[in-house]
């Protein structure tokens, strides 16, 4: 398996010198099965626009998987040559909202007049999307579990991705502190987080915050970037990927973070776009 990484931030996009080395584009992560072409993608963010440089200009067959549909990780649809384009098959997944809407509906909220030019049935390709329920799936090629996280404002997954060889955890948005302190005050370790992540070769997670910055943040639905590494300790995770940077951490700032988790028992570094890591 193959993780590109194309968008790493969280909330909305951070252009400027001080943010280039990780990157300022929202959350999106594309899947290969090894050097195959990506099939399943992880969020729609800006960094979705990427996947054309990626794809070579051919265009994208496989799924998308939106852990949930705040801007930051759907404003990359419609700007990605990759996707709309006349020869894309794109099967677009969502976490049920329980209301009754039919996924496009619930996508069209955000994307249509007079919010946004266009609606979703407007972009190029074959397109479907559909509302999944938690448990276990197929999409795009993979072995893919999805399980209700808290975050804030509309239902969230996790997701855990395998090929039956390797496997990656997916928690972009979580805010475990809403259950709770848990033994540092970061939120529980929870048996929905640590399912997504046992045994996982990589964790993808929440970053956004610094423990010391939590406490007063705990209402907005993210994590310290502490809870993912004392996880994956937890949880026999191999290596972890903080991700969903604030959109107002420099690079440097990143990297200060990152040195406090040099002695931790799992290898620890900070998602950055154009970044491949090879499982
Ligand atoms: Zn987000
Ligand atoms: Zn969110």
């Amino acid at each position: 398996m193959k993780v590109h990484v194309l968008g790493v931030r969280g909330s909305t996009p951070a252009p400027g010198h001080a943010f280039a080395r990780h990157g300022g584009n929202t959350s999106c992560v594309a899947v290969a099965r090894d050097d195959a072409a990506p099939s399943l993608l992880l969020d729609a963010g800006t960094g979705l626009r990427g996947l054309g440089a990626l794809l070579g200009e051919r265009p994208f067959r496989g799924a998308l998987l939106l852990g949930h549909l705040h801007w930051d990780h759907t404003q990359g649809l419609p700007f990605s040559r990759a996707v709309d384009n006349d020869g894309a098959e794109v099967r677009v997944c969502i976490p049920d909202q329980d209301d009754g809407d039919a996924a496009i509906d619930v996508v069209r909220r955000a994307m249509s007049p007079p919010h946004f030019p266009i609606g979703p049935e407007e972009l190029r390709g074959a397109w479907s999307f559909e509302s999944l329920e938690p448990g276990e799936h197929h999409a795009g090629g993979f072995e893919v579990l999805a399980l209700e996280i808290p975050h804030k404002g509309g239902r969230t997954y996790g997701y855990r991705v395998s090929d039956g060889r390797s496997a990656i955890a997916y928690l972009s948005d979580h805010g475990p502190a809403a259950l709770g302190p848990g033994p540092e005050g970061w939120g529980p370790y929870h048996d929905t987080a640590m399912a997504l992540a046992a045994g996982v070769d990589l964790l993808v997670h929440d970053a956004q915050h610094t423990a010391e910055e939590l406490p007063a943040r705990v209402g907005w639905g993210h994590s310290a970037a502490d809870y993912p590494v004392r996880l994956a300790e937890l949880a026999g995770a191999k290596a972890v990927l903080l991700f969903h940077h604030d959109p107002i951490r420099t690079d440097d700032e990143v990297d200060a973070i990152v040195e406090r988790f040099a002695g931790a028992r799992v290898p620890v570094t900070a998602a950055a776009e154009g970044t491949v890591i090879d499982l």
